[in-house]
């Protein structure tokens, strides 16, 4: 009998995560999607012919898999039935939705999976599935594995390049899992990304490297005049040595944060937590051509070529950023909220990661940090530990 999954979302992970699983021997689909009519035009979509993943092979090929997801629903419970495994395929800003309408059909001996999980996955999780939650397993994947684009929604997406590796935490619950994810996980996967276990979930937390998203948007934009430009500035290959500096700062008070853990609890390992600088001189060597330091690093990766600053068009050729994206929507209140609530925990300061959130959060409309503290009027928006009434690092400590 197949193992069931049940994949939750309908953007670019959705569609490989769930094409990669259908088209495997052993598994079968049951893909939750509670976004507009996702769920009904996916479905129609179906009718007309299998799901398309394009996968670029390293070696320039591109390959085809067609497969078919067996359901596509916005119905929770039939999303959910006889299923083993529920993996969490969609930006952290629509994880509580999910999370609420699983709740009723989560059974012990599920996994939970968060691919990617972002940032204070396992606080929401516990905090909306209370007990069930730890009865279950609860993984957490530091990215995606992935970089992936859909191309016609519902039929066809390009899975432009695999990661190589991807590192995941797991949080074991009272009852075993029927089938071990990580095992299953591979086996759909395949050879790559190679799945790592990590040393515990506050580490994934701090590895996570969505916040050199609100980290360049503030180097670029800080000083903004207001007016529109009449191109897409490049992301990385226009970066500034100013924009540089600061991803480099808040990369290092998350580093410190990591420190400042293992000082207090010498047995919690937190050496997966890297500075971005070397994570991306290493991850990226055979496409940066001057790694002298993250920002020559980051300017020359041909990986990161044509990516522009996320923009509207307001008319045409005059464009304008956009703060409404998921580089500030997800990577604040998902990303840098929660490394900063974990900082405040372990008494680091973060005067670069605070400049950031202060400034995205103006331009989100909503007030989380108050000078550096976490305590503005919708700091409970964010998945901060503070905003689940987690104030130590006992507290911290005590999901593991
Ligand atoms: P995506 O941008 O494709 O997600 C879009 C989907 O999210 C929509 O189809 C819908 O199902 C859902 N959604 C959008 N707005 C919503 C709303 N207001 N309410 C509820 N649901 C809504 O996301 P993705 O590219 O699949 O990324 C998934 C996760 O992986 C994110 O956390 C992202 O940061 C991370 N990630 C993505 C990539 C990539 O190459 N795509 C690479 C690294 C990490």
């Amino acid at each position: 009998e197949k193992i069931k999954i049940c994949i939750c979302g309908g953007g670019n992970g959705a569609h490989v995560m769930a094409g990669l699983a259908a088209a495997h021997a052993r598994t079968e689909v049951q893909v939750l999607t509670l976004y507009q009519d996702e769920a009904v035009v996916w479905t129609e979509k179906m009718k007309q012919g299998d799901l398309i993943i394009a996968r670029n092979n390293p070696d320039r090929t591109v390959e085809e898999i067609k497969a078919k997801p067996a359901v596509i629903t916005k119905d929770a419970g039939q999303a959910t039935q006889n299923a083993d495994v529920i993996i969490f395929c969609v930006p952290a800003f629509a994880h509580k939705q999910y999370f609420e309408a699983i709740a009723p059909y989560v059974k012990e001996n599920m996994s939970i999976i968060g691919l990617p999980g972002q940032p204070g996955f396992e606080f929401q999780c516990l905090d909306i599935l209370k007990d069930k939650a730890r009865s279950c397993t609860i993984l957490d994947y530091e990215s995606l594995p992935w970089a992936c684009r859909l191309a016609e929604f519902g039929r066809k997406v390009d899975l432009l390049a695999t990661k190589d590796s991807l590192i995941g935490s797991l949080i074991s619950g009272k009852s075993q899992p029927k089938h071990d994810p990580v095992e299953l996980l591979q086996l759909i996967f395949g050879e790559h990304p190679i799945l790592i276990k990590g040393n515990n979930y506050l580490e994934t937390v701090l590895m996570v490297k969505g916040f050199a998203h609100p980290a360049l948007m503030y180097g670029h934009w800080m000083n903004w005049d207001g007016k529109p430009v009449e191109e897409k500035p490049l992301f990385y290959q226009g970066l500034t040595e100013f924009a540089a500096s600061v991803l480099w700062d808040v990369s290092q008070e998350i580093v410190n944060t990591a420190k400042a853990i293992s000082k207090a609890r010498p047995e919690v390992t937190m050496e997966n937590v890297e500075h971005f600088e070397s994570w991306i001189i290493r991850n990226y060597r055979h496409t940066i051509q001057d790694p002298t330091n993250l920002y020559t690093a980051m300017k020359t990766n041909t990986a990161y070529g044509g990516l522009v600053h996320p923009m509207q068009e307001i008319s045409p050729g005059k464009y304008i950023p956009d703060f409404h994206h998921r580089y500030l929507e997800e990577d604040v209140p998902y990303g840098l909220a929660v490394t900063k609530g974990v900082a405040q925990i372990v008494g680091v300061a973060t005067p670069c990661t605070d400049k950031v959130i202060t400034w995205a959060q103006g331009h989100l409309g909503k007030e989380f940090l108050v000078g550096s503290e976490l305590k503005g009027k919708e700091f409970k928006d964010t998945r901060a530990p503070q905003a689940f009434g987690l104030n130590t690092l006992d507290d911290l400590l005590s999901l593991m």
